[in-house]
């Protein structure tokens, strides 16, 4: 990306050559990320992220496709749940929540007998990692029932994308998106794959950019920092997820040996990245994250979106827990040492009221 920056001017839809040799790199990272997820390049659209690229999808799916109903859960991120609310008040679409478990869990026998009604064209919208909890869902079988009936299946792949293979090949799913900095990528950009037996409006319109369906002028340093960090999420996919369960349990047999007052919420068989906690609700408590925060130690309550506030996490009030326990949601990556979870679990054990 910094020698680009240094070296490179070229506006990737001008057609010198100057201009060409950004296009080389665009199609270069777009083919990339294709062969990767086993689909065609062309499916592949750039966005300045996950929030984009679901805004669109959405968009797409109720302007373009005729969807009328939405079918996602209360555990989805804020930008799939902001945006199935925007489309229920403002284009009057049905909206339904699929239950969960206490867990977490999706309620498959739910999702399936709210299908049944086949009426209205539907979107499922499920994520496949859930960014709080770690929970994940079961792509196939839930692309299993969603093709039996009908529906539409986007499954918000944020927290997954370069952690698991995601392979997209035999009509899996419908659209999936992704943000590069989940993979160790640069910030606000990323990328949409849209089924390409589908055809759905920009929702960012202007020039023709993306084959007209994202306008602007490309992201090109970003796209290019995005697809180094992709091939190398891919190509280190394996030993990466064992060094990260080998922390992530090892950060957890500590929490259990030191301090037994917590809880872990959600299923911790989940996504190897993520891990989230429970302690007891009070007062002092609630001020736990500030103090995990001077003490060095970047931990938040929800997503990173919310956690600037000090609502309590909407993951967390859906499973009923808001009451009870104060969540702090943990993530691991492959540069987490178990010094740094040495020392998270002392200053935690110090400084919660139990
Ligand atoms: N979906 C999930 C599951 C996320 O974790 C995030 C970001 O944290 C997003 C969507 C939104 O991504 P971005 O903020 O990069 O647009």
């Amino acid at each position: 990306m910094s020698n680009l920056m240094k070296e490179e001017f070229g506006n990737p839809s001008s057609i010198h050559s100057f201009g060409r040799k950004m296009k080389v790199q665009v199609e270069g990272v777009r083919n990339l990320v294709a062969e990767k997820l086993n689909v065609q390049p062309a499916e592949i659209f750039f966005t300045s992220g996950a929030t984009e690229a679901i805004n669109t999808i959405f968009n797409g799916a109720v302007m373009s496709l005729g969807v009328e109903r939405i079918i996602t859960t209360q555990i989805e991120h804020p930008a799939v749940i902001s945006s199935a609310e925007h489309h229920a008040k403002h284009n009057n679409i049905q909206l339904d929540y699929v239950k969960i478990d206490p867990q977490g869990q999706v309620d498959l026998t739910h999702l399936k007998s709210l299908l049944e009604d086949e009426g209205k064209k539907t979107l499922v919208s499920l994520m496949h990692a859930n960014n709080e909890l770690g929970n994940l869902l079961p792509i196939k079988k839930v692309s299993e029932i969603c093709r039996a009936h009908n529906a539409f299946f986007f499954s918000d792949t944020v927290q997954t994308m370069g952690k698991f293979a995601n392979d997209l090949s035999g009509q899996l799913l419908d659209f999936v998106v992704s943000s590069a900095h989940k993979y160790h990528g640069p910030k606000g950009v990323g990328f949409m794959f849209v089924n390409g037996d589908l055809k759905i409006d920009p929702y960012i319109i202007g020039g023709g950019q993306e084959r007209n369906m994202r306008a602007g002028t490309e992201n090109v340093y970003g796209i290019v920092g995005l697809g180094k960090a992709f091939e190398l999420a891919y190509d280190q996919m394996d030993q990466n997820r064992e060094v990260i369960l080998e922390l992530k349990h090892y950060l957890m047999d500590k929490l259990q040996s030191e301090i037994p007052a917590i809880r872990f919420n959600g299923n911790i068989d989940g996504l190897h990245t993520v891990l989230n906690i429970g302690i007891p609700k009070n007062e002092h408590n609630d001020m736990i994250l500030m103090n995990m925060d001077i003490a060095g130690i970047a931990v938040s309550g929800g997503s990173a979106c919310s956690s600037g506030s000090l609502h309590v996490s909407h993951v967390i009030t859906a499973l009923g827990l808001a009451d009870e326990i104060s969540a702090i949601r943990v993530s691991l990556s492959k540069h987490t040492t178990k010094e740094e979870l040495d020392y998270f679990v002392q200053v935690l054990k110090s400084k919660a009221r139990l």
